[in-house]
């Protein structure tokens, strides 16, 4: 769903510098949120959404923004869920890594390096893990390498990321470990949460390729090792997810959210979504910039009430999903698709249109043959007991 401006003067643009702009975006008093793993998973799950990655890329507080328009989302993990996590991962590794390196495969006399990764800030964690995967690799045993930190580049700044372990194999492959507490019900486990930690650990896996681009002899594993609780129970069992969509999808938002500064720039001048600012004047700034509304969204973002609200009330038929959005073709709004259906607008020959006027036609003739039978129970065989 695209919303934009669509009354005013037309756009000036702005001349002040782009990372300047940026800073304005977000308000001036305003420090920019920082991205990390789960925000950048969530870019590569709507690649078409500008207005997400504008306010990503600027470090506009999204729930600040969505409360100062007054759509504020219950959004992020619960507080339960957190904690169910937190045990998990602390059942996984309590003694010292020994069963997540078994699911590995990783099990014999010389056993495995399990390196120290304390160091003093972000700065000094990465370069302290970036330490510790080359060694591990030239070194060519197994090593577990527990939250280890890993930088990546966003946008020109730093996002900081810690994958829940990184696994060194003795032939210089690493391998990211996701230790996540929904349940894995024989040997399969929800889609959707499946998909979100693929993503999730594809992002990892590009932050991993950074490092073994400068590092001989090393590679980065295009699968993951998913490590969930078995059935019912407390003990983990492990699945390798393959995570190579993903990590196109994700390389490919990476390289839009550079262009950021272009879709600033292309914004009217003073445009700014500082939650500060009155309501009227946020809601202007956020339709200034286009969006891609997909119920997904309820899931990953926080303007998506705002964003859901404005797409329901333009009628927009991507409320209805990305698979019903994509057999509709041409026809944007659900008042389109009615009169397309009715035969009042409309290309026959589109198979969309053809399909729409088929169903109604059906749909007509079933709701025709409805009244008598209705007025005419008796004809029923069944209807003799029925009360
Ligand atoms: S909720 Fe709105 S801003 Fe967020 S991804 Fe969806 S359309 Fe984009």
């Amino acid at each position: 769903m695209s919303e934009s401006l669509d009354s005013g003067p037309p756009p000036q643009a702005p001349t002040t510098p782009p990372r300047q702009r940026l800073a304005e975006l977000r308000g001036p008093d305003a420090r920019p949120r920082p991205l990390d793993a789960r925000a950048l998973a969530a870019l590569a799950a709507n690649p078409g959404c500008d207005r997400r990655a504008l306010l990503d890329g600027a470090g506009v507080d999204k729930a600040a923004l969505a409360t100062a328009l007054g759509s504020p989302a219950p959004f992020g993990q619960s507080q339960f869920a957190f904690m169910r996590g937190n045990a998990f991962e602390a059942r996984v590794t309590s003694d010292g890594g020994a069963e997540l390196m078994r699911l590995l495969g990783a099990e014999g006399p010389t056993g495995f390096a399990l390196p120290d990764l304390a160091a003093a800030g972000p700065e000094g964690r990465t370069a302290r893990t970036a330490l510790a995967l080359r060694q591990a690799t030239a070194d060519g045993v197994w090593t577990l390498l527990r939250h280890p930190l890993l930088a990546l580049e966003v946008a020109g700044a730093p996002a900081y990321l810690e994958p829940d372990a990184v696994v060194v194999h003795p032939d210089g492959r690493w391998t990211v470990v996701e230790i996540k507490s929904f349940p894995m019900i024989d040997a399969s486990a929800d889609a959707a949460k499946v998909g979100a930690a693929a993503r999730q650990a594809a992002v990892y896996v590009l932050a991993l390729e950074r490092i073994a681009a400068h590092t001989g002899g090393a590679s980065v594993a295009e699968s993951v090792l998913l490590v969930c609780p078995k059935d019912f129970s407390n003990l983990p069992t492990a699945s390798v997810v393959d995570v190579r969509k993903q990590l196109s999808v994700t390389r490919r938002q990476l390289a839009r959210l550079t262009r950021v500064e272009d879709i600033a720039t292309a914004l009217p001048a003073g445009v700014t979504f500082d939650p500060e600012r009155p309501a009227d004047e946020l809601r202007a700034a956020v339709a200034a910039v286009p969006a891609a509304y997909a119920p997904g969204c309820l899931a990953a973002c926080e303007l998506a009430f705002h964003c859901r609200d404005r797409a329901r009330r333009a009628g927009a038929v991507e409320t209805l999903g990305r698979s019903v959005r994509g057999e509709l073709g041409g026809l944007r709004t659900v008042g389109d698709v009615l009169a397309a259906a009715r035969g009042t607008a409309g290309d026959p020959d589109d198979p969309a249109v053809a399909a729409l006027r088929r169903a109604a036609a059906l749909r007509a003739e079933a709701l025709a043959a409805l009244p008598a039978a209705r007025t005419a129970p008796e004809e029923l065989p069944e209807a003799a007991g029925c009360h």
